[in-house]
């Protein structure tokens, strides 16, 4: 096997091809920079950005690939008691988390933003594939699922292009086409707030797409609290509850990504229950209190390390 590596998306990028292809890398590396340039919200022309900036005075005419993204981002974030929310970005860039924060915005500062992040103020046309926002200032931010979207995309295409088996890790967001073998691909989990080699636990599995959401990536610590880049929209902080971080097994990266945002939010044991009726949805969550736990494992085996906390 090969491993290529590039660095997108504000993440190292590693794909794992059967034999050397460097034209197929190349090609696939080329498809995440083409997708991520509709989606980016950190950089004048994107389609999303061309939205955002209308926001409060027209709507915006955007690609079938776009409008359809934010169709279902906008289903997700009306979802009863949902933690996702599309429009939560005027929240996140007044926070800063993962970029230049380095301690909490003043209230008045989340509280302007909080008065521009109701997923109802987000107006979709469907026939003229058109979204207006309605609020001054309102933004667009799909961080949370972008990146599950485009792993789809990358798998969809290798297998079209008649790949046997294959592996993408976007940073976080790691889908895989077959297995190389029986045995399945290899899969670590990080150890939360460890060292970068130190894993949880390893998994195997084929064909199955593996996303985590935690709090141990981007935060930062201010008078000794710990503040993480997963905002509660309701509140205007990032969401305390019992987890650290919940990684999804699901065949669609898109859904583990969705999923593992509203798991997060709904905690351990309500999210344990839910997935009792969503089969094809599983799950680990790490809780803060160090234990590992696994819903159903049909689709992939789960081997725990000892954990020391
Ligand atoms: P990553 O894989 O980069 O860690 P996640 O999938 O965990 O990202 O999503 C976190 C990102 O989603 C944040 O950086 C922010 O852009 C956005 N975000 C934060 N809180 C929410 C929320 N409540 N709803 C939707 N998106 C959010
Ligand atoms: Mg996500």
């Amino acid at each position: 096997m090969i491993e290529y590596q590039a660095f997108m998306m504000g993440s190292p990028i590693t794909l794992v091809l059967p034999t050397d292809s460097p034209a197929l890398a190349r090609a696939v590396f080329q498809l995440i920079k083409q997708q991520e340039n509709h989606f980016t919200v950190n950089r004048l022309g994107s389609e999303l950005m061309n939205v955002n900036q209308s926001a409060g005075r027209c709507a915006v005419e955007v690609s079938d690939t776009v409008f359809e993204l934010v169709a279902l981002a906008h289903q997700i974030s009306l979802l009863p008691g949902s933690l996702f929310n599309l429009a939560i970005g005027p929240l996140v860039k007044c926070w800063k988390i993962g970029f230049q924060g380095s301690s909490p915005p003043s209230s008045v500062q989340i509280e302007k933003a909080m008065t521009r992040i109701d997923p109802r103020d987000v107006v979709l046309d469907a026939k003229k594939r058109q979204i207006f926002l309605r609020k001054p200032e309102m933004e667009i931010d799909l961080g949370a699922i972008a990146k599950g979207y485009i792993a789809d995309n990358v798998c969809r295409f290798l297998a079209q292009e008649n790949t046997p088996y294959a592996l993408i890790n976007l940073g976080g967001n790691i889908h895989t086409l077959n297995a190389p073998d029986e045995n399945g691909w290899l899969i670590g989990l990080k150890r939360p707030f460890g060292q970068a080699d130190e894993r949880v636990a390893n998994l195997t599995l084929s064909g199955r797409s593996v996303v985590t959401s935690g709090i141990y990536e981007r935060f930062f610590v201010h008078n000794r609290q710990h503040y993480h880049h997963i905002l509660d929209w309701r509140t205007g902080y990032p969401l305390d509850n019992d987890l650290l971080s919940v990684t999804v097994i699901s065949a669609s990266s898109l859904i583990g990504d969705i999923y593992s945002t509203l798991l997060y939010g709904m905690g351990l044991e309500s999210a344990l229950s839910w997935l009792e009726y969503h089969p094809e949805i599983e799950a680990i969550f790490i809780t803060r209190d160090g234990q590992l736990r696994c819903s159903s494992q049909h689709h992939y085996r789960c081997f725990p390390n000892e954990m020391t906390q």
